[in-house]
């Protein structure tokens, strides 16, 4: 029987619902949120994903300004715009789209994000406090996934979770996610010798590695729930058998589609849960600056 597909923009709809009796009792009693987002140059890419998150902010009525440098901006000049930002009390979010020039240490720009206004959960005191299980902020992409695995249905103690992928901000925090809830986690990378044999005999596999395609259905369990978080842009023949550009994820969804339980589709499934997540994180980091308790 062919897999049920979670509904990610279904789900980003729920939660951007939830999110906005917390976002409307927060303005109505605190003022505004506002969101700051800095881009770095000319990235076509960054440009598109700022402004749709700008669309949905303005949407639920969060605040949000776009600060666009210069790609010759200096790491010490954009360090002060960071302490700039931290210092603004009418700024209450602040996210760094990436990538950055090469010149700059994306992990020094990261750590100088007030970890209260991280919205994207990025900054290493917000990834460290998951050990402990009581972050401030974690990553959305983890946080989109987590939430993707809850609808499911499945039970997550005692399951098989493999995560393929085990990049800081999204592989390892759903790693840690899955563990908190007592599944039994196999993390996977570049020197897994039978990445096969291991997603075969996942309950819950997540893929987040960037490479299309890279797990076909035939590597997968029957009946189990996949969260398919890669997105790479390929190309195709299109009808009239001319290329055309399209966005696949790290799974191949047709054959996957006929051996799984649940599977995320790409596009229209981790994407627009991270971006409510990112909502959900903004209004949820507003509350926790009124007291900066964990
Ligand atoms: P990343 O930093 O490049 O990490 C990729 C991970 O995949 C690394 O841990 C790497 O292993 C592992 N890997 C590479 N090739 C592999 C292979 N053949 N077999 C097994 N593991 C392999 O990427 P990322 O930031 O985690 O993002 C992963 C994907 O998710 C990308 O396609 C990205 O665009 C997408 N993404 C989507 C969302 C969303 O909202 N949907 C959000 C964030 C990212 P090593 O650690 O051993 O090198």
């Amino acid at each position: 029987m062919a897999a049920r597909i979670i509904d990610g923009k279904q789900v980003a709809a729920d939660l951007r619902n939830e999110v906005s009796s917390r976002l409307l009792r927060y303005t109505v009693k605190h003022g505004p949120i506002k969101l700051v987002a800095v881009l770095i140059g000319n990235d076509p890419a960054s440009k598109i994903y700022a402004q749709s998150q700008r669309r949905r902010c303005l949407q639920a009525g969060v605040q949000h300004d776009l600060v666009e440098l210069s790609s010759s901006i200096t790491q010490p000049e954009l360090l002060a715009e960071i302490d700039r930002l931290n210092a603004d009390p009418s700024v209450t979010g602040i996210m760094i789209q990436l990538p950055l020039p090469r010149e700059i240490d994306e992990a020094a720009i990261q750590y100088r994000i007030d970890p209260y206004k991280d919205v994207e959960g990025v900054n290493p005191a917000n990834i460290g406090l998951l050990f402990y299980d009581h972050g401030i902020i974690a990553p959305c992409t983890a946080l989109a996934v987590q939430e993707l695995i809850h609808r499911s249905g499945v039970t997550v103690r005692g399951a098989e979770a493999v995560v393929v992928g085990q990049s800081g901000i999204v592989g390892r925090p759903i790693s840690m996610f899955l563990g908190a809830q007592m599944a039994t986690v196999t993390s996977c990378h570049v020197a897994t010798r039978d990445l096969a044999a291991h997603t075969r005999a996942a309950d819950i596999l997540v893929v987040a590695v960037g490479k299309p395609h890279l797990i076909p259905g035939d590597w997968i369990k029957p009946g189990a729930v996949v969260i398919d978080v890669g997105i790479n842009s390929v190309q195709q023949p299109g009808p009239d058998g001319k290329p055309v550009r399209r966005t696949v994820g790290d799974v191949h969804f047709e054959s996957a589609r006929e051996i799984a339980g649940a599977i995320t589709p790409v596009p229209g499934g981790v994407g627009p849960v991270t971006v409510a997540m990112l909502l959900r994180n903004t209004v949820e980091a507003a509350y926790k600056q009124l007291n900066r308790e964990l």
